[in-house]
């Protein structure tokens, strides 16, 4: 792989590498961090709804049946 992981350019003088993928910029890893990052904070924010729906002991007890 000689290309850079986030706009497929070839590299010039500087090649930066962040999670073991090569960038050409710090720009492509900006780029590339964004997405990962709020898909990260999407997942977590499943994760955690999840776990407050899965295990509502008080709510179930109330009769929500909503779902
Ligand atoms: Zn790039």
């Amino acid at each position: 792989m000689n290309r850079c992981h986030q706009c497929g350019g070839k590299f010039g003088l500087i090649r930066h590498h962040y999670l073991r993928h090569p960038f050409c910029s710090r720009r492509c890893i900006e780029l590339f961090k964004e997405p990962v990052i709020s898909e990260l904070l999407r997942y977590k924010k499943a994760l955690f709804g999840q776990k407050s729906i899965s295990e509502p002991k008080e709510l179930k007890q109330g009769g929500d049946q909503i779902r």
